[in-house]
């Protein structure tokens, strides 16, 4: 018989909506077509659950998400709740759902669409056919470590944080990237800073301790400082690299930026057994909420993500993304991704009009 994949849907505020229910034609469609059965659901989650329930990710959302193989999720947060305390805003949710399912590996993707190689900040040729994979440990590290706060010491204010990182963690974010080279092109560079911080002296051991479970994988080790650096003079020289929570952070949004706008970056978040968390990095844009003006392709490829690491179906995350480079390649454009100069050949949509011909292009595929 065939395997039903619950999929919780969380389309939370702002465009969060918008985007959520365009991708999600796409994904009934891909998993029509390749044979995936799924049991979609639907839960609040983000300011929309605060009004209704009072708290940003009510239980009934997290059972249904506990109880999902994946989540897709749209974006929280906006204006209205700007005024509530840090613990009691929309952000709590993703922050809890990311806590309770045990997301430790977060996969950011930098993807350059060929049509877009003129958006990117930097020259065309450095960033063509780009394809980089970061994958930034989650739940651990600086953000989390303990002690940490602000305190008066001498007649003055001293702050202070914990960079940690047990063995244990760093073979499971290692193993996950390892697995991910292997079926990519076979090389991982791990970053660190292990010339001055023992915490990523331990890290470079556990990974090259780890190594030659992946012969097939090249294994190179970078300095934090040095990778920012190459991200940016020559990033085609990298295929996976895995890092620690705060220089993820810092190295994604870097990547991200390689490849143009906001409105075209998906994200995943795993758990150890698979399941996942699946978003575009953008979040809730207020500005342009409920003008069909927003760009849907990052949740889009989130659902090819999805597709890809939670449910084993890479025909089906490679059906999406062709079709999304091929709408791309057709001329059209959200607002977001819009050449600064006017040209012919492009042509002008909305939200719902980017994700109708996105789908049109996959049902033609069948043919
Ligand atoms: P944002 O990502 O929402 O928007 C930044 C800019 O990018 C805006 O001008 C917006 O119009 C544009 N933009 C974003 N996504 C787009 C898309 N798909 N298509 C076209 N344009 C797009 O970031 P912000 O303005 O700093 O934050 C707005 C709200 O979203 C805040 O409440 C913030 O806390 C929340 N937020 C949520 C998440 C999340 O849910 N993961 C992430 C970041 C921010």
């Amino acid at each position: 018989m065939t395997e039903v994949h619950k999929i919780l849907v969380l389309p939370g505020d702002g465009i969060g909506p918008e985007v959520v229910a365009v991708a999600q034609t796409v994904m009934v469609a891909a998993a029509a077509r390749f044979g995936v059965a799924l049991a979609i659901d639907s839960a609040l989650v983000g300011g929309c659950a605060i009004d209704a329930t009072g708290q940003a990710l009510p239980a009934a959302t997290l059972a249904k998400a506990k109880a999902a193989r994946a989540v897709l999720l749209g974006a929280v947060g906006g204006p209205r709740w700007d005024d509530l305390p840090t613990l009691e805003r929309p952000e709590r949710g993703l922050l809890g759902l990311r806590s309770e399912l045990e997301l430790f590996a977060n996969l950011r993707p930098a993807l350059l669409f060929e049509p877009l190689a003129h958006a990117s900040s930097l020259k065309a040729e450095l960033v063509a056919g780009l394809d980089i994979l970061i994958v930034r440990e989650l739940t651990g590290g600086i953000y989390f470590g303990e002690p940490r706060g602000i305190e008066v010491v001498n007649n003055e204010r001293r702050g202070f944080n914990t960079y940690v990182y047990s063995e244990h963690e760093i073979e499971r974010i290692a193993r996950v990237a390892f697995e991910l080279a292997r079926k990519r092109g076979g090389r991982l560079c791990s970053v660190d800073k292990a010339n001055v911080l023992e915490v990523t002296q331990l890290w470079r051991e556990v990974v090259t301790a780890v190594a030659p479970d992946y012969p097939e994988v090249a294994l190179s080790h970078m300095y934090v400082d040095n990778a920012g650096m190459q991200l940016v003079r020559e990033p085609k020289q990298f295929d996976v690299i895995v890092t620690g929570n705060m220089f993820g952070d810092i190295l994604s949004d870097v990547a991200a930026m390689l490849t143009g706008s906001l409105g075209m970056l998906p994200s995943a978040s795993l758990a150890a057994d698979g399941t996942g968390l699946f978003e575009p990095v953008h979040g809730s844009a207020p500005d342009i909420t409920g003008q069909d003006k927003a760009n849907p392709l990052a949740t889009i490829l989130s659902v090819a993500m999805l597709f890809r690491y939670s449910l084993a179906a890479p025909a089906a995350a490679v059906a999406i993304e062709s079709a999304v480079n091929q709408a791309l390649a057709e001329g059209l454009r959200t607002t977001d991704i819009e050449p600064v100069e006017s040209a012919a050949d492009i042509q002008r949509v909305g939200t719902r009009a980017m994700g109708a011909r996105v789908l049109e292009i996959m049902e033609a595929q069948d043919a």
